[in-house]
């Protein structure tokens, strides 16, 4: 295991804090409060390469390696949850899926615009109102119909969707609940049938929107199904594995700014005529909160690093989702008690990063599913 960056990797993160910092970072409580996804940065990051970090070059991307994807996401997180969960969920659910399994053709005609964000992003649809973690319970059905199929049924939360240019589907094309039931589907946003609801009205993560489906008789080619059909579980649960390493390091990120505003508060507000940098019981909290950042931060650079190397990372990434996101929605409780009242106020920003970061247990795979996932790996090894 190395843990050193690259120079490519280095100055890849100076860019992209830098730019959070700047271009992210200023507006994410005004528009989170007004539930509006940050258009003005989403524009910027295109010619970054912030938006094809998935996408092979030769499909107009910036083909960046996981570890590189990682530090950026974090940066993200750091600046904005809900716009880093719109980067996320473009690159890791709605680009890896074409990038994984499309044919030649799929990838031309779709990646090039998507990877730099001209013709708006990309999503995944797995979730439906009766079934989430248990992909197998899904209903939305696709039937055959000579050399097009007809998709019908409902999807729930997926982020994205109003701003995609396509839509990944997966969808049923057998009865019963056998792994190869389904099907994944590549579903233009314009395709006529398909219906996208109004942004959900959510706790937090105001900047990133996600969206009910509906789909009635939705036509499309047999070209645009992505994979054999029934191999659309598998190929779910592989793009699963790697959007939970983004989601982990997007908990790292959240976690990092709740973090500093605590340790900055700790320092200026007095009580009993002392900074509360001085109680001791501020002081562990203070150093909880650094063991933990810097102890999910380093298993999610692992699971990447893995990833990167070729080995299987499963459990790793399924333990640094769980353990990133436990840990950060930790901190940001310990931050708000750090700023005791003013913690409770929308005056400072713990309370937004508290109910942000909130998600992270639940998408992509909650802390039970993520605990299956672990549990049945080390049993396994047994
Ligand atoms: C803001 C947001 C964005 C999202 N974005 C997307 C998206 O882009 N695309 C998409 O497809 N989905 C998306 N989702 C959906 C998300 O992935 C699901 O909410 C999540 O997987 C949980 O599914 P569920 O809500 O149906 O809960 P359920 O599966 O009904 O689970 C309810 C509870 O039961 C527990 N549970 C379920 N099964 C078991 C079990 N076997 N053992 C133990 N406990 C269990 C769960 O852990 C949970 O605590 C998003 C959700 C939100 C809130």
């Amino acid at each position: 295991m190395n843990f050193s960056l690259t120079e490519e990797q280095r100055m890849w993160k100076d860019m992209v804090w830098e730019f959070a910092a700047k271009e992210v970072r200023p507006k994410a409580a005004e528009l989170a409060e007004k539930g509006e996804m940050h258009w003005e940065a989403l524009k910027k990051m295109g010619p970054l390469g912030l938006l094809g970090m998935t996408v092979p070059e030769a499909y107009g991307g910036s083909e960046m390696d996981t570890v590189s994807m990682v530090l950026a996401i974090e940066a993200l997180g750091w600046a904005d949850a809900g716009t880093a969960l719109t980067v996320a969920a473009h690159n890791g659910l709605g680009c890896a899926p074409l990038v994984l399994f499309g044919t030649e053709a799929q990838k031309r005609r779709f990646l090039p615009q998507v990877a730099i964000g001209e013709k708006g992003l990309a999503a995944l649809a797995l979730t439906e109102p009766q079934a989430g973690s248990d992909l197998r319970g899904i209903q939305t059905r696709a039937e055959r119909d000579g050399d097009h199929w007809v998709l019908r049924g409902q999807k729930m939360w997926i982020t994205n969707a109003a701003a995609a240019d396509y839509i990944v589907v997966l969808a049923r094309t057998a009865e019963g609940r056998g792994s190869k039931a389904f099907t994944m589907f590549i579903v233009p946003t314009d395709t006529p049938g398909l219906t996208i609801m109004p942004p959900e009205k959510k706790m937090g993560l105001g900047t990133s929107h996600s969206h009910a489906l509906m789909f009635e008789d939705v036509r499309i080619p047999d070209e645009f199904r992505l994979g054999e059909v029934g191999a659309g579980l598998r190929q779910t649960l592989a793009v699963l594995d790697g959007g939970r390493i983004g989601i982990a390091a997007l908990s790292v990120g959240v976690a990092q700014a709740a973090f500093e505003e605590a340790r900055r508060y700790a320092l200026e507000r007095k009580a009993f005529e002392k900074p509360l940098a001085d109680f001791q019981a501020i002081r562990f909290m203070l150093a909880d909160m650094a063991t933990s950042i810097h102890a999910a931060r380093l298993m999610t650079y692992y699971a990447a690093w893995l990833k990167d190397q070729g080995r299987p990372y499963t459990k790793a990434a399924a333990m640094a989702k769980l353990f990133a996101s436990e840990m950060a929605e930790k901190v940001c409780r310990d931050a708000i008690q750090i700023h005791g009242g003013y913690g409770y106020s929308r005056e400072y920003p713990v309370e937004r990063f508290y109910r942000d970061v909130r998600l992270m247990t639940i998408g992509e795979g909650t802390s039970e599913i993520q605990r299956l996932v672990i549990a049945r790996k080390v049993l396994e090894e047994a």
